[in-house]
């Protein structure tokens, strides 16, 4: 299925940006299952536009992760074209591909990977260090962003004296680390409560405004979705056109709680 995402690529006032982010075109992503291969992304088309913020739903096995993946770099497609702000990553080398990863995107999971021992500014310093910075640049940019996402008086804590919804913000504060202009994220609030839930969707919104980052969301909280400038369904590998929320999710009774 191929889609025609205008909607995404065109900011609500001012010119067409001539560069999104983040486009796939007719992605299609085949993994080998048995003797034969099964389409976890058919013909996956999306475009998502500096500062805005698209919602991604589905059941559970319709390609929302192989979608993140693709679009993260972490995985090359079987065809078709996965651009990160102007570069085609089909010609990169495996090598220029992680280059191009630690500089231009920040990935978020559902469950924080911390690292046990290291306390959070520690969390966000290690992958600055691996990206060339000096230990003082990369210090005083994590203190900036545990400020940014409210953890002001943890820079110290280490993982376990952290809440879920505390773990989740250093995940967010470490993605930014890079100043990535796509940011791709699965399922954040799956492990939180309704007002931590709510707390970290509020700030992933404010931080694509404040950052200007293209940022993709899989949700399964479909009362998240008006906070997103758009919201796309997949469905067996296939990608829904992207519709506002309010119109797709009127369409769309099965949206919710599929997951
Ligand atoms: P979702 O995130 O929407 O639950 P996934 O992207 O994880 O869906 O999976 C899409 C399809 O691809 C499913 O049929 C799944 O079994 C298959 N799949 C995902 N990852 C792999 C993999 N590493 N190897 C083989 N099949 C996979
Ligand atoms: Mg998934």
């Amino acid at each position: 299925m191929s889609v025609t995402p205008a909607l995404l690529a065109t900011p609500t006032a001012g010119p067409v940006l001539a560069r999104p982010p983040l486009a796939l075109t007719n992605v299609t992503l085949e993994y080998p299952d048995g003797g034969g291969t099964v389409k976890a992304l058919d013909s996956v088309s999306l475009q998502v536009a500096a500062g805005r913020m698209v919602s991604l739903v589905g059941p559970s096995g319709s390609g929302k992760s192989s979608l993140l993946a693709v679009a993260a770099t972490l995985v090359r497609p079987t065809s078709g074209d996965v651009v990160i702000d102007g570069t085609n990553t089909a010609g990169l080398k495996d090598k220029e591909l992680t280059a191009l990863r630690r500089e231009k995107v920040g990935i978020i999971f559902q469950q924080p990977n911390l690292l046990a021992s290291l306390t959070a500014v520690e969390q966000l310093m290690i992958g600055h260090h691996l990206r060339g910075k000096s230990l003082k640049a990369a210090r005083s940019r994590a203190v900036e962003l545990l400020d940014l996402v409210g953890l002001t008086g943890s820079a110290d804590k280490r993982p376990h004296q952290l809440s879920g919804g505390q773990r989740q913000r250093v995940n967010i504060a470490r993605a930014l680390m890079g100043s990535p202009k796509v940011l791709l994220v699965d399922e954040p609030t799956a492990a939180l409560d309704h007002a931590r839930s709510a707390s970290i969707v509020g700030l992933l919104r404010r931080v694509t405004d404040e950052f200007k980052v293209a940022t993709v969301m899989v949700t399964h909280d479909t009362e998240f979705v008006p906070l997103t400038d758009a919201v796309a369904a997949m469905r067996d590998g296939g990608l829904s056109a992207p519709a506002v929320p309010g119109a797709l999710l009127n369409a769309l009774p099965s949206a919710g709680g599929a997951e």
